[in-house]
């Protein structure tokens, strides 16, 4: 169907991807352009004067004028990692090619490195990956539904009580032509109003037009100035309503991606970040060869995130 185009456009090959990034000085290059597009500004003084020192194997930049010393990693995602670059940006480039997300164990295999390592690293790229999907909001034609991560496939008991059960809410807005824009992916306490009306303000352009299968709290977006059109699914499946269409292919990928290759993991506490990171790439689908390059710049545009932060619950709304 009309995923084809995504499915089968070239991705990046390891031989290419390891011309560009196979050495250390190569990847601390690839950092510094990225931080620096412009060339080392000290971020005390704004001077551009500076010379380059090492910290061990770091790379130090030292301000010609006020002395002050700016690591090259730090106020990064690689912020105090012992690990050489080149090992964290084949983890990117493996992370970005994979097309339906790669697991801890994967990663471990891969790298070389302990799984708390591996699971520590992908965490990190999963985290700068939300990051960067909290900038956008949906807009336009957004249809809306009500998902679970969890569940069946846990051990625990089947259906709404069930533990480890995660309820979010799935949303993908299309073009005028009706084709999927960007999704968004997002756990909620519940399936509730005051729920639906806070993840409408925050997720939502007050201009978009909202399609829902009619459960009563998506009314709630319309506090946030959109209009709601709940459609009545008179027995029907969802898949055979246009309105629904997309919504249900997107959660069919997100299921076989996380079935695929991350079996049960704790719902509850990292939801969103594997919901962020499944959205991340498909919002990114169609540039599959540049997809490294946007994740090292989100790696060297978000903030260190400390293994404490890393491992601290999802907070829902
Ligand atoms: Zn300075």
């Amino acid at each position: 169907m009309a995923m084809n185009r995504i499915q089968f456009q070239p991705g990046l090959s390891m031989p290419e991807f390891l011309k560009d990034y196979g050495t250390e000085a190569q990847c601390e290059q690839a950092l510094e352009a990225v931080r620096w597009p412009e060339g080392f500004r000290c971020p005390r003084c704004d001077g551009t004067a500076h010379y380059v020192v090492r910290d061990g194997v770091r790379k130090v930049f030292q301000c010609a004028a006020c002395r002050h010393q700016t690591s090259l990693i730090a106020g990064t995602l690689f912020q105090g990692t012992k690990l050489p670059l080149t090992t964290w940006f084949l983890a990117v480039y493996l992370i970005s090619q994979a097309k339906t997300g790669l697991s801890a164990l994967a990663l471990r295999r891969q790298l070389g490195v302990s799984y708390p390592t591996a699971w520590l690293m992908q965490h990190k790229l999963m985290q700068a990956m939300a990051d960067r999907e909290d900038r956008y909001v949906l807009e336009g034609k957004v249809q809306l539904d009500d998902a679970y991560l969890g569940g069946e496939r846990t051990g625990g008991k089947v259906g709404r009580g069930s533990e480890n059960k995660t309820p979010f809410v799935a949303a993908v807005s299309l073009s005028e032509a009706g084709r999927p824009i960007r999704v968004r992916l997002t756990p909620v306490a519940g399936f509730t109003l005051k729920a639906i009306s806070a993840w409408a303000k925050d997720h939502l352009a007050p201009t978009s037009t909202v399609f829902s299968d009619g459960l009563a709290c998506f009314g709630a977006v319309t506090e946030t100035g959109c209009s709601h059109h709940p459609m009545v699914m008179a027995g029907r499946k969802p898949k055979e309503v246009p309105e629904f269409r997309w919504v249900n292919t997107v959660l069919g990928n997100l299921k076989t991606s996380l079935s695929g290759c991350y079996h049960a993991f704790d719902f509850q506490k990292y939801a969103a970040r594997y919901l962020a990171a499944f959205s991340y790439r498909f919002n990114r689908r169609f540039d599959l060869r540049t997809l490294h390059q946007r994740l090292i710049i989100a790696a060297a545009s978000t903030t260190p995130h400390p293994m404490r932060v890393i491992r601290v619950a999802d907070v829902h709304c």
